[in-house]
């Protein structure tokens, strides 16, 4: 059983019934081209068993897309009148399908994997680009059932949660998608398959879950020391961290302890070495 795609017409006929009017506060750019979605649908290599977790449905575009190869999708969405009409559109256009879906209206900042049955096992959105970075590792983290993930983002921050150590963007989202998992950058998408058309290009990312770098050191202890080291990102590690360790001289101890030149700077450590860092200050 298939689905019927949202073309651009559709879309303006949808969001004209509905009285929505795309706000940018919620990073609203409707997908209204049925050849993106098939794109998406396709990179995010769906197990017909995986029970995907969408972020920001809006009017239906990447649900639809989604239905036909899940065995169930949730769909979390916070601007209430999208929500509200997800299930008439899911009905109207994949009639055989909409038992899979589940609707929940609320903020994907704040979910928590007790308000999904059954658990999510992939991300596949296409994010409000503004809480994109934050969405995503909130999701990583509170729910563990998610083993693998595609999500589109605004191309320069698909850059930067792609990049190696070394390179000039790579930063805070960085190591911290990589604590949780690998990634790998999976296509550009243009503005002009949006309504609105955002003046930005767009990525795709996608993610494969891997085991914590390491277990005997906590993830916030981890990410504390990642911020720290970020928040001067042109000063050495031995400046960078005084204030993390209590003073230069002490950044210098854990740094030599983890093994770390103190001279180097923080784009020169991968996630084990900041995860040795931590452990050295425990
Ligand atoms: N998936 C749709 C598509 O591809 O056409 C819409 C994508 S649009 C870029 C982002 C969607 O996320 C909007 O529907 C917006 O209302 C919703 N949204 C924004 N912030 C959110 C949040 N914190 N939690 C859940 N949904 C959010």
């Amino acid at each position: 059983e298939q689905a019927r795609l949202l073309g651009p017409a559709e879309i303006r006929e949808l969001a004209a019934r509905l009285g929505v009017a795309p706000t940018k506060k919620l990073g609203q750019n409707f997908l209204h081209d049925p050849n993106t979605i098939r794109r998406i649908v396709a990179a995010a290599e769906l197990d017909p068993a995986d029970v995907a977790l969408e972020v920001g449905p809006g009017l239906g575009s990447l649900t639809l897309g989604l239905l036909p190869y899940a065995a169930h999708v949730h769909a979390v969405e916070i601007d209430p009148p999208l929500a509200a009409a997800l299930g008439a559109t899911a009905a109207e256009r994949a009639p055989g399908l909409v038992d899979r879906l589940t609707i929940h209206h609320g903020d994907a900042m704040r979910v928590t994997a007790a308000e999904f049955d059954p658990p999510p096992t992939a991300l596949v959105a296409n994010l409000p680009y503004n809480v994109a970075v934050p969405v995503v590792l909130h999701l990583l983290a509170e729910l563990p059932g998610i083993r693998h993930g595609l999500v589109m983002v605004q191309k320069e921050v698909a850059d930067r949660l792609t990049a190696a150590p070394g390179s000039k963007i790579y930063g805070i989202p960085s190591v911290k998608l990589a604590w949780y998992a690998s990634s790998r950058q999976a296509g550009k998408v243009p503005p002009p398959v949006f309504w609105p058309v955002p003046n930005v290009d767009s990525g795709l990312v996608s993610f494969t879950r891997r085991e914590p770098p390491r277990d005997d050191v906590p993830r916030d202890a981890v990410f504390a020391v990642v911020d720290a080291a970020f928040a001067q990102r042109r000063k050495t590690l031995r400046a960078a961290l005084a204030g993390w360790a209590g003073s230069a001289p002490a950044a210098e101890t854990l740094l030599r302890k983890a093994g770390i030149d103190p001279s180097a700077r923080g784009e020169m450590l991968d996630v084990h070495a900041f995860a040795a860092l931590a452990a050295a200050k425990l």
